[in-house]
């Protein structure tokens, strides 16, 4: 993959793909870890006094609307960076835009609107891609959370200019990397979230490389009915029950223990002051739904992951939005943080799950991309890596 080492940006005009699809409240940057992690990369070419073009998308807008304008990332931009930030609003494939990027000088920062107000962008149009292209001199794909996405300010404008990772696209491959090629053992994954569906790819590629899966929030309920438990209003994908018992078939060939909640948390509503109860995962009664694992479930997977030098979690164990559903989530990540070993958490989530908790910094790596970190863990590469020339050998190697 090529990385900003292969480019000399010296007084270049260089499109940097960013990922600030960041919350908005109130017309302000509500998160802006994404923001943040994005700065290193911008630093670095800015100490080479490159002009910078920064874009990036935000939200799933229907066409332009003003609601996903990335005007309020503009403001939160500058104030982390400790410079001006000019923020283009004209359509990025304009001539107005064209024009306002002619104007850049060496160590200025513009930042174009929502890629997404183009209808090209998510069919990667290649008129789109040739439109953005024009805008730089170089391009540089940063954007880790949006690299499994064939769009036009990912894929299509890389193929257009000689093309780049950018320091965090290149500080999550090494990350996500390391849970793939040379994990440190013993080494579990735990999982958990809404769908059973999102997380397929990843329990068939990692289940042979690992020692164990904790699985819990909703999705444990689809394995839980799949092998004849009763689960109430618990969450299910009801078309996912053969899969679930196919992946515990594989688990068992494989011999890897597939750990699955014995009790959980159930309630009737979701609501912090509804009543509730523990009851073991497969009795759940008749109108109640498992929200959160339980005590004696926390504890399982807690010494299960006691010892282990490598851990991956993506997903909570509950509601945890909706205290006290939060109790598991946060115990699993208590368990997690406090381990002497490789911890990676990844899942939008789970991340905000982290943060909440103020644990970020005693994870190995919080990465940037829900989507993209399972993806590159199922296919060990992403269309934004192999846009930029693809790993080779030696970036897998030990
Ligand atoms: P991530 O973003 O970390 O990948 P997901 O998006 O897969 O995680 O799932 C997160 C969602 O799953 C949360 O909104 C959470 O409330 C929900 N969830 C977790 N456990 C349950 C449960 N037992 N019942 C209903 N929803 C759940
Ligand atoms: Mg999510």
């Amino acid at each position: 993959m090529r990385t900003l080492a292969d480019l000399n940006a010296r007084e270049k005009r260089v499109l940097v793909r960013v990922d600030y699809n960041v919350p908005l409240k109130d017309g302000r940057v509500a998160d802006a870890t994404r923001i943040r992690a994005s700065l290193p990369t911008l630093e670095r070419l800015l100490g080479e006094d490159a002009a910078l073009v920064l874009m990036s998308h935000l939200g799933r807008p229907k066409g332009v609307d003003p609601a996903f304008s990335l005007a309020p990332v503009a403001e939160a931009l500058a104030e982390l960076l400790g410079r001006e930030v000019r923020f283009v609003p004209s359509l990025p494939s304009s001539e107005e835009t064209a024009e306002a990027v002619r104007a850049a000088r060496p160590g200025d920062v513009l930042l174009l609107e929502n890629v997404r107000f183009e209808p090209g962008e998510k069919k990667n149009d290649p008129e789109l891609a040739r439109a953005y292209a024009r805008l730089g001199e170089a391009f540089v794909l940063d954007a880790f959370g949006s690299a499994h996405r064939e769009h036009a300010s990912v894929v299509g404008v890389a193929r257009e200019l000689p093309s780049y990772a950018g320091l965090l696209m290149e500080k999550e491959v090494k990350a996500l990397g390391r849970l793939l090629h040379h994990p440190a053992y013993p080494y579990w994954v735990v999982l958990g979230g809404a769908k059973v569906s999102d997380k397929i790819g990843v329990i068939e590629s990692l289940l042979p490389k690992v020692d164990g899966m904790a699985i819990g929030g909703a999705m444990a309920f689809t394995f839980i009915k799949a092998a004849g438990g009763e689960v109430g209003a618990s969450l299910v994908e009801g078309d996912k029950l053969e899969l679930a018992l196919r992946l515990m078939d594989r688990a068992r060939e494989l011999d890897k223990p597939l750990l699955l909640p014995s009790d959980v948390v159930a309630a009737r509503e979701i609501r912090e002051d509804a009543e509730t109860r523990v009851v073991p995962a497969d009795a759940v009664p008749e109108g109640w739904m498992g929200l959160d694992i339980g005590p004696r479930t926390r504890e399982a997977f807690a010494s299960a992951l006691a010892g282990a030098c490598t851990v991956f979690w993506n997903g909570p164990m509950g509601v945890f939005e909706t205290p006290p559903f939060d109790a598991g989530t946060l115990t699993v990540a208590e368990a997690i943080a406090a381990l002497d070993a490789y911890t990676v958490v990844g899942g939008g989530d789970s991340v905000a799950a982290v943060n909440r908790l103020g644990y970020a910094d005693r994870f190995s790596h919080v990465s940037t991309g829900g989507g993209a970190s399972l993806e590159f863990l199922e296919r060990g590469t992403l269309p934004g890596i192999e846009v930029l020339g693809g790993l080779s050998p030696e970036e897998v190697a030990p």
